[in-house]
């Protein structure tokens, strides 16, 4: 939900930044470098899509994880009327970092191809990781560690001493 605040303040950017016209209504104030329209939010401490503001302030919210694209192809234009709400996956005019987090929890598979199943899976700082790929790469180190002649942790209790088994 959007606070009180917000509104207000999206309400004074929207309306000394959008030329009204009857079909697009472009976006004039500034643009970051993917085309769209960008300005800073005190309230959200960041950057905003005005297009989104618009939308969340004359449709209504935009759920979680959800981008919106533009039917009419403008990424400038912040017209409600021309925003759908779409996947990350059918909007492949806006591939944000949302979209990759999504993309990536659909993968079924790690880059070389175990499969991402309950037994193989760990959760590592907020990411997911392969435990058959981390098998081989402790394996890489205990040999390394073998090499110069320490004893290397087992595998098993290293994992487990670190919480991912
Ligand atoms: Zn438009
Ligand atoms: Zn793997």
């Amino acid at each position: 939900m959007m606070s009180h605040t917000t509104h207000i303040e999206a309400i004074g950017m929207l309306g000394s930044n959008v030329r009204d016209s009857w079909n697009c209504w472009y976006w004039t104030g500034s643009y970051s470098a993917s085309g769209y329209g960008q300005v800073w939010s005190r309230v959200h401490k960041g950057p905003k899509r005005p297009h989104r503001i618009a939308y969340e302030l004359l449709v209504g919210p935009i759920p979680e994880g959800l981008q919106l694209d533009h039917l009419c192809r403008v990424r400038g234009c912040v017209n409600p009327d021309h925003l759908r709400i779409v996947t990350c996956r059918e909007n492949s005019f806006a591939p944000g970092a949302r979209c990759v987090q999504a993309i990536n929890a659909a993968k079924t598979h790690c880059p070389v191809g175990h499969s991402y199943d309950k037994a193989n899976t760990y959760h590592h700082g907020g990411r997911r990781s392969c435990l058959a790929c981390q098998r081989v790469r402790l394996s890489r180190r205990d040999r390394r560690i073998s090499a110069r002649g320490a004893t290397p942790t087992p595998v098993a209790a290293y994992l487990s001493d670190t919480g991912k088994l």
